[in-house]
C-alpha cells in the first residue's frame, strides 16, 4: 500500500509499504478521507512539541473497516471514523475520566505512525461506527471534538459571554458550539483573510480584529463587561497574555492551543479577577458523540470551514503549499479512493 512519510521537517515522500494486518483487537481501517490538522502542518515544519521523526502525519481519519483481528465485534465494510487517542487506562488521568489528557497518551499520527496511507490497523476501541455522515464529515470530527471539549471545560451556557481567539478551524468549532449553548459570542483574529471568511460564513455576534485595539472592542460590545469566558484557540503568546487582561472578574481562560514558549501575566490582574485558568486537550468519546449529535441537528457545519481539497496522490506537493502561511487555507481534506 502507499503510505506518505514526514522524514525530517520540510520533508515528505511516498513509500510503498506491505499492508498491515490487524492484530487481535484490532481491525484494519481502509482510509477515505484525512483532515489536515495544525498539528499536521506544524509538525511537517518542525514546530510541533511531542514529536520525533520519521512520521507517517495524520490523525483525522474516517474509512471502510477492511478486515477485523481476532476478539473483535466489528463488521468488514461499516464506516467508521477513529478516535485517535489511544491512552493507557492506568495512570491518575485515566482512571479520573480524563484519558484525554493521559500522562501515557499516544496520538496516532503524532506519537505513532498516522493515517496519511491507505490502510491502517487501530485497537477496535478506538473507531465509531457512523452511517449516516459522509467521510469527510466523519474525517472532521476530531478536529470539532477538540473545539466541543474546550467549551465543555469552560461549561459555556446562555447567560456567557465568550471570546474565542482564532478564527482558524478549531477557533471556528470552538465557537460553533458556544454558540450551539446559547452564548454571546465573538471572535477575534488579525489574518484579513480569515476575518473575511468568518464574517462571509458564520453569524457569530461579533468578529473582530486582533490587531485593533481589542481591550477597547470588548469594552465597548459588553458595556464595560467584558467576555466572562476567553478560549485561546491561536498558541500565539501575545494572544494567550492578553486573555488576562480582557476577561470579566470572575471569568475563565482555557488554553486550547499550545505554544512552545514560556507565558506571563500580571499576579494582581489575575488575581483580581479570581481568574479561572485551564488548559484544554485532545477530547473524551463522549465530546465526539457530541459532535455527530450536533453535525445531525445541524448546529454545527463541518464542511463550512474547508476551503481546500486534495486527493492522496498529490498529498507530497500540497501539504508544503498548504503548509505556506499565505495559502490561503482554513481547513484542508485529503480524499483517498
Ligand atoms: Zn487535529
Ligand atoms: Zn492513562
Amino acid at each position: 500500500m502507499k503510505s506518505v512519510v514526514c522524514n525530517q521537517p520540510h520533508e515528505l515522500s511516498l513509500h510503498n509499504v506491505d499492508k498491515p494486518s490487524p492484530q487481535a483487537g484490532e481491525v484494519l481501517v481502509k482510509i477515505r478521507a484525512i483532515g489536515v490538522c495544525g498539528t499536521d502542518i506544524h509538525a511537517y515544519k518542525g514546530q510541533q512539541p511531542y514529536f520525533s521523526y520519521p512520521r507517517v502525519l495524520g490523525h483525522e481519519l474516517s474509512g471502510v473497516i477492511a478486515q477485523v483481528g481476532e476478539n473483535t465485534q466489528s463488521k468488514v465494510g461499516q464506516s467508521v471514523y477513529i478516535i485517535p487517542y489511544v491512552s493507557c487506562g492506568e495512570c491518575f488521568a485515566c482512571q479520573s475520566g480524563k484519558p484525554n489528557c493521559c500522562s501515557n497518551i499516544e496520538v496516532i499520527g503524532v506519537h505513532r505512525d498516522g493515517g496519511m496511507c491507505e490502510y491502517i490497523a487501530v485497537p477496535e476501541s478506538a473507531i465509531v461506527v457512523t452511517d449516516d455522515l459522509s467521510f469527510t464529515d466523519m474525517a472532521l470530527i476530531e478536529c470539532l471534538a477538540v473545539g466541543a471539549h474546550a467549551s465543555r471545560r469552560a461549561k459555556i451556557n446562555n447567560q456567557d459571554t465568550v471570546l474565542v481567539l482564532g478564527a482558524g478551524p478549531i477557533g471556528l468549532g470552538t465557537a460553533q458550539f458556544a454558540q450551539a449553548a446559547g452564548a454571546r459570542v465573538f471572535i477575534s483574529e488579525v489574518c484579513p483573510d480569515k476575518i473575511k471568511f468568518c464574517v462571509e460564513n458564520y453569524t457569530f455576534d461579533a468578529v473582530l480584529n486582533g490587531r485593533d485595539d481589542l481591550n477597547g472592542q470588548l469594552k465597548q460590545l459588553t458595556q464595560g463587561q467584558y467576555p466572562n469566558i476567553i478560549i485561546d484557540c491561536t498558541g500565539n503568546v501575545h494572544a494567550m497574555e492578553s486573555a488576562f487582561y480582557n476577561l470579566a472578574h470572575g471569568g475563565t481562560i482555557v488554553f486550547v492551543s499550545i505554544v512552545k514558549n514560556k507565558i506571563s501575566f500580571e499576579d494582581p490582574e489575575f488575581h483580581k479577577r479570581e481568574t479561572t485558568l485551564m488548559g484544554s486537550r485532545n477530547a473524551t468519546k463522549e465530546d465526539f458523540e457530541y459532535v455527530v449529535e450536533c453535525i445531525r441537528k445541524g448546529l454545527v457545519k463541518p464542511r463550512s470551514f474547508v476551503t481546500h481539497t486534495g486527493q492522496f496522490d498529490q498529498i507530497t506537493e500540497l501539504l508544503p503549499k498548504w503548509a505556506q502561511s499565505d495559502s490561503g487555507v482554513v481547513k484542508a481534506v485529503i480524499e483517498v479512493n
